[in-house]
């Protein structure tokens, strides 16, 4: 059983600082972000990234604080800051919390469906009908 690999080798590419990439290579002797497929990676990144801007715009306010919370979370256990136990708490908590703020939407609107339908939907919407 081998426990780690010698064969295993750093990126050679230079990254934009001036400084050597520090991530793992393959056998083309450069990391994910450096080899041939560089460019879908980046594309998939730039995505991802449009996402979360896409959910950080549309998320209910309310909820940016507990998402923030819950980042800021992972990275104290990633750094060893909080144990994984006090992160996994404050998981628990966030979750709750979102979870009751969701329904409390959830029911408004369901109301406000309500109280169209009950009026006949004879009140003129925005589609212009
Ligand atoms: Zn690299």
């Amino acid at each position: 059983m081998t426990l780690s690999n010698p064969e295993r080798r750093r990126c050679m590419a230079t990254r934009k600082d001036g400084e050597r990439c520090q991530a793992w290579a393959d056998a083309s002797g450069l990391c994910g972000m450096h080899g041939p497929n560089a460019h879908q990676l980046h594309v998939l990144g730039g995505r991802s990234r449009a996402k979360h801007h896409m959910l950080e715009t549309r998320m209910n306010p309310k909820l940016k604080d507990v998402v923030e919370l819950l980042g800021m979370a992972a990275k104290q256990v990633h750094r060893g800051e909080i144990t994984p136990a006090q992160g996994s708490s404050l998981a628990s908590i966030a979750t709750a919390l979102i979870k009751a703020v969701e329904s409390a939407e959830l029911t408004l609107r369901l109301s406000i469906l309500e109280m169209r339908v009950n009026s006949g939907g004879s009140e003129s919407d925005d589609f212009g009908t």
